[in-house]
C-alpha cells in the first residue's frame, strides 16, 4: 500500500482501501489495489462496437466533493435570514452539526467536527452566519496551504454577485 500519491500527498486509507472520498482522483486510482499498472488506455477490439464512455461520471473525489460542498454551505447561508426565528435558528445549528458527524471525507469532518467545538456556530443572522462560515472554509484553507478569502467579500461571491 504506497503512503503517497503522485500528487504527493499521503493516501488516506480506512479498512486497509484507499477513501475515495478523503483522497484526490488521481491518489486514489494509484492506490487501488490492481489498479497502479492498468493502462490508460485499453487495448482496442477494432471490431466491437463502438461505446462512448466520455460522459461517463464518477464518483467524487476530496477536491469536487469539498468545492460543491462548499458551494452548498456558503449558498445556504447566503439564503438564511437576516433576522432568523429562534426555530431558524436551531435548524441551522442542528443542520451544521449533522453535516460535521456525516461528511463523507472522514477525515475532513473530524476537524470539521473540531472546528465547530472551539469555534460555536453563529446564528443570530445572516451576516454573522456567513461570516463563520467563510471562517471554517478558510482553516480548511489554511491547512491545505491555499490562500485565505477576504470574508468582507463573502456576500459579493455567494449571494450578490461581485461590483464592478
Ligand atoms: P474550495 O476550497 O472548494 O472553494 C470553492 C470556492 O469557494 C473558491 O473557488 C472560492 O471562490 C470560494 N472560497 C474559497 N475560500 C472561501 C472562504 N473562506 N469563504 C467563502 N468562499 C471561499 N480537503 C482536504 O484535502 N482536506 C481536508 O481536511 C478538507 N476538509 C474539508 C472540510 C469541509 C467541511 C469541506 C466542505 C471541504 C473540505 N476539504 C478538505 C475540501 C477542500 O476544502 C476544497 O474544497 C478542495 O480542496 C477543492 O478546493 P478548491 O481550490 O477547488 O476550492
Amino acid at each position: 500500500m504506497p503512503e503517497f500519491g503522485p500528487t504527493g500527498r499521503r493516501i488516506i486509507y480506512k479498512d486497509g482501501k484507499p477513501c475515495r472520498s478523503c483522497n484526490t482522483l488521481l491518489d486514489f486510482q494509484m492506490a487501488m489495489p490492481g489498479k497502479a499498472a492498468r493502462p490508460a488506455v485499453i487495448a482496442a477490439d477494432l471490431t466491437a462496437p463502438v461505446t462512448v464512455v466520455e460522459d461517463k461520471q464518477c464518483p467524487p473525489d476530496v477536491e469536487l466533493l469539498g468545492r460543491s460542498s462548499w458551494t452548498l454551505l456558503h449558498s445556504i447561508a447566503a439564503s438564511y435570514p437576516a433576522n432568523p426565528s429562534p426555530i431558524q435558528q436551531e435548524d441551522i445549528k442542528t443542520f451544521v452539526s449533522i453535516f460535521s458527524r456525516i461528511y463523507p471525507c472522514w477525515f475532513c469532518a473530524d476537524d470539521f467536527q473540531a472546528y465547530i467545538k472551539k469555534n460555536e456556530v453563529q446564528v443570530k443572522s445572516q451576516e454573522a452566519f456567513g461570516k463563520w462560515m467563510c471562517e471554517a472554509h478558510n482553516e480548511v484553507n489554511r491547512k491545505l496551504g491555499k490562500k485565505e478569502f477576504d470574508c468582507n467579500l463573502w456576500q459579493q461571491r455567494w449571494k450578490d454577485g461581485w461590483k464592478g
